[in-house]
């Protein structure tokens, strides 16, 4: 047998504007599996354990998992639930006897007692094992990455694809590398370089637009023998934080001059290009208009509400969509999510096939999005709000919407759900009866990773704002702790005196 590694996983992003605190019921809502339950759930699916598994096996290590972890992106992390999580990695890191550290993580994790949890993770673990002990941590490309980060793991790896498809491959990419440092073959750390930036325009996409020339070049510049991994983050900007932003981080060894050099080239190169927008941002009634008039035979007109991806931490109740679109009787619709629990009870307690009125959503904070409907539906499912993906991204891996159900409104089919998820695969709405491809608009709750299965199926694809938290609109948002000057919110100072 070769090296024995630790590993586990913990997922947050935390929208620190969000009024919701992230708690250890959030996570259990989410995922919280220990050790090889963990294992056995996620490692025959796009996931980075998977990856590291497929590492393991070729390189015949033996795998200590400790647990998987994740939340719906929300507000900051209660100390409780940050305790409850880290607590067992750090415990099993104090034994000792690991050859390596193998950790995926968001990376734009903020608890509510410091600005960076990964960086306090990785301070705890490092206190058990000291400096010598080889730590790998696999990132999100939404990861706001701190110096703290970079100074305590040797290896940071993030994914290369938003939507995010290359979870597994990544895994594999930092697994390998821990594998060389283990085996005492490289002995790489990371270095940073980041623009003066709250968010790199466009979010990162990189199915079109200039990060597909960044990330090859990143490819080219991990041929060199003395780099290993080249990671360009786009940050995750609905977090006010002072290390808040895209960054680019190579890990390599020997001429750091010439990976400072190299990553700086790609810093100033999303510098430059921070006024180039690839979306366009429709007013809700923009979009409700064009689906008023939209006829193909290629497919739906899919409409992304942006604002309001719980994604991104946005409370899924935002109904300045819906509302337009009702407003403009639209038919042959669905929307999805509403997240409203207790309209979820109110439809739960009328039988199906009935006539209800009920309030619906914009209950969290009406201020960002649009405060509660009051509709009359028909009341068409109830569902626990289990499904399991079939898509790129969530293909095999299970997820619930908890108690939901499926009401009609005039022509449109409206997915209401417990929890807030992300619309990221068709089976969030087959699961529930709704055929998204047969529908002539469909409406959900996503900046980007929509596309990944939905853009298949349609016809034509647009972006709107509706307000909500996730708003493109930076300047709604009461920053305080962002380090200063940064862009778009200091925009004259920096014009004036490039950083
Ligand atoms: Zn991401």
């Amino acid at each position: 047998m070769g090296f024995k590694v630790l590993t586990a996983e913990v997922f947050h992003e935390t929208n620190t504007f969000s009024r919701l605190h992230t708690d250890q019921e959030a996570f259990r809502n989410r995922l919280f599996l220990l050790g090889k339950a963990a294992v056995a759930e996620r490692s025959n699916a796009n996931t980075e354990i998977a990856g590291f598994c497929d590492v393991a096996v070729g390189r015949d290590w033996e795998i200590d998992h400790v647990l998987s972890a994740a939340a719906g992106p929300s507000g900051c992390v209660t100390r409780a639930a940050f305790d409850w999580i880290c607590g067992p990695i750090v415990d099993r890191a104090s034994k000792g006897n690991h050859n390596g550290i193998l950790l995926a993580l968001h990376g734009a994790m903020v608890p509510d007692f410091c600005e960076d949890g990964e960086g306090e993770l990785l301070r705890r673990i490092r206190a058990m094992v000291g400096p010598s002990m080889p730590i790998a941590v696999s990132l999100d490309p939404h990861a706001n990455v701190t110096q703290l980060m970079c100074e305590l793991a040797d290896i940071l790896v993030s994914f290369k694809t938003y939507p995010h498809v290359d979870m597994r491959d990544t895994g594999r990419q930092a697994a390998d590398i821990l594998h060389r440092t283990m085996a005492g073959e490289i002995k790489p750390r990371t270095i940073m370089v980041r623009p003066p930036m709250l968010k790199e325009v466009n979010g990162g996409r990189t199915d079109i637009g200039p990060m597909i020339a960044r990330l090859a070049k990143a490819r080219a510049y991990e041929a060199r023998h003395d780099a290993f991994a080249v990671s360009v983050n786009a940050g995750f900007a609905s977090a006010d934080i002072a290390e808040v932003g895209p960054s680019v981080l190579v890990t390599g060894q020997g001429d750091y001059s010439a990976h400072i050099a190299f990553a700086k080239e790609l810093s100033d190169d999303i510098w430059a290009s921070r006024h180039d927008v690839l979306n366009t941002y429709l007013t809700v009634e923009a979009a409700a208009a064009l689906a008023s008039s939209y006829r193909s035979a290629e497919g739906p007109l899919i409409i992304a509400d942006y604002a309001d991806n719980p994604g991104g931490g946005a409370y899924g109740d935002s109904t300045a969509l819906l509302e337009a679109m009702l407003m403009a009787d639209i038919d042959d619709a669905c929307f999805g999510p509403i997240v409203d629990a207790s309209a979820v009870q109110v439809l739960g307690g009328v039988p199906v096939g009935s006539q209800v009125s009920v309030d619906l959503g914009g209950k969290t904070d009406p201020l960002f999005g649009g405060g509660p409907l009051y509709v009359t539906a028909e009341l068409v499912r109830v569902s626990d709000g289990h499904f399991t993906g079939d898509g790129p991204m969530i293909g095999g891996l299970a997820d619930s919407f908890g108690p939901s159900a499926v009401i009609r409104v005039e022509g449109i089919d409206i997915l209401v759900t417990s929890l807030a998820r992300q619309m990221l695969d068709l089976q969030q709405f087959k699961a529930f009866g709704i055929d998204p491809a047969k529908k002539r608009v469909v409406a959900l709750k996503s900046m980007q990773h929509f596309r990944a299965a939905f853009a298949p199926v349609a016809g034509q694809v647009i972006v709107c704002d509706s307000g909500a938290l996730c708003t493109p609109n930076y300047t709604r948002m009461s920053y305080q702790s962002v380090r200063r000057p940064i862009y778009p919110l200091d925009n004259t100072a920096i014009e004036q005196d490039p950083a």
